[in-house]
């Protein structure tokens, strides 16, 4: 259950592990429109203008659940877009109001972590800023650049390493599936993106997370069209595995401290552990599923 205040527009959504952070509007909806996602499609992206009324919300906040918040996550779809003084001031006063907070986090683009100066970042970090959780989607340029991303790989492994060296953790978040069914262009989504995981290895052993999410084709979409078209053709579940597999695979053995959680509703199979560690196991398992199709969540649990 989530700790709820102020002028926040539905439908709100926020990461699996911030599921008792108090949510506070920074923006409303998405600076983008990827193509696969429906998430923000029913509102106008904007930036609330009064840092004031913000604050506001931040105090309410303390006035109805006292002590009790521990985490905030600013909403909604990339509230990292805004200025960096004015996510630190947030912050700072996100921590005099409630003082047992110990998790500040936002969705984040990679492109405004990169507009972000070293020093922004660090004081960001410093006012108590901890985590940003980035939909990378793919390692693979083709397909982030056919599904309107509008980043790079370059870009994600810049910004990873950036976020690093300001103090601010990392969680990325791919998705399986989105090349279609294109055996090739499976495969390479998939080695790309391990290609990608191995680049934002942190330089000293930190906990740095990566969350492997299946694309579920939704109404409303430019990926729904291109469905109803045939110009897009989904992966079956088990292509989806073996993309899985392709990916943890080509994960370099060297990664240190990198959670990775597959226990998100969408997915086929269940992972959670440190990845080069439990990466033999996490590959028996996938490929039991590969083998097995009673071992994957049905549909019906996967919530698509
Ligand atoms: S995938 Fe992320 S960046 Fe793209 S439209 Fe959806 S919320 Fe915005």
């Amino acid at each position: 259950m989530n700790y709820v205040v102020g002028n926040l527009e539905d439908p709100v959504f926020r990461p699996p592990s911030e599921w008792n952070a108090l949510l506070i509007a920074v923006t409303n909806g998405c600076t983008h429109k990827c193509t696969f996602c429906s998430m923000y499609r029913s509102k106008t992206f904007s930036m609330r203008k009064d840092i004031e009324e913000i604050k506001k919300d931040i105090k309410r906040a303390g006035a109805y659940y006292g002590n009790r918040v521990r985490k905030i996550f600013f909403e909604d779809g990339n509230a990292f877009v805004v200025k960096p003084e004015i996510l630190t001031e947030l912050t700072e006063y996100a921590y005099k109001i409630h003082p047992n907070l110990e998790k500040v986090s936002s969705y984040a683009h990679a492109k405004d972590i990169l507009k972000k100066s070293d020093e922004d970042l660090k004081r960001l970090a410093d006012s108590g800023f901890t985590m940003v959780y980035v939909g990378i989607e793919s390692g693979d340029d083709e397909v982030l650049k056919a599904c309107k991303k509008g980043a790079t790989q370059d870009d994600f492994a810049l910004a990873a390493q950036k976020c690093y060296k300001a103090g601010i953790a990392w969680s990325g978040i791919f998705l399986l599936g989105l090349a279609g069914n294109d055996p090739e262009k499976s495969r390479k989504h998939a080695i790309e993106s391990a290609k990608l995981i191995n680049r934002m290895a942190p330089p000293t052993p930190i906990e740095w997370y990566i969350s492997p999410l299946t694309l579920g084709v939704t109404p409303g979409t430019e990926l729904w069209t291109q469905k109803s078209t045939g110009e897009f053709q989904p992966c079956t579940s088990t292509e989806i595995l073996q993309e899985l597999y392709t990916m943890i695979e080509y994960t370099s053995d060297d990664l240190k401290k990198c959670i990775f959680n597959s226990n998100h509703a969408s997915n086929y199979v269940s992972l959670k552990g440190e990845l080069a560690e439990d990466k033999e196991t996490f590959l028996k398992v996938v490929e039991a599923g590969i083998k097995y199709p009673n071992l994957r969540r049905p549909d019906y649990l996967r919530r698509l």
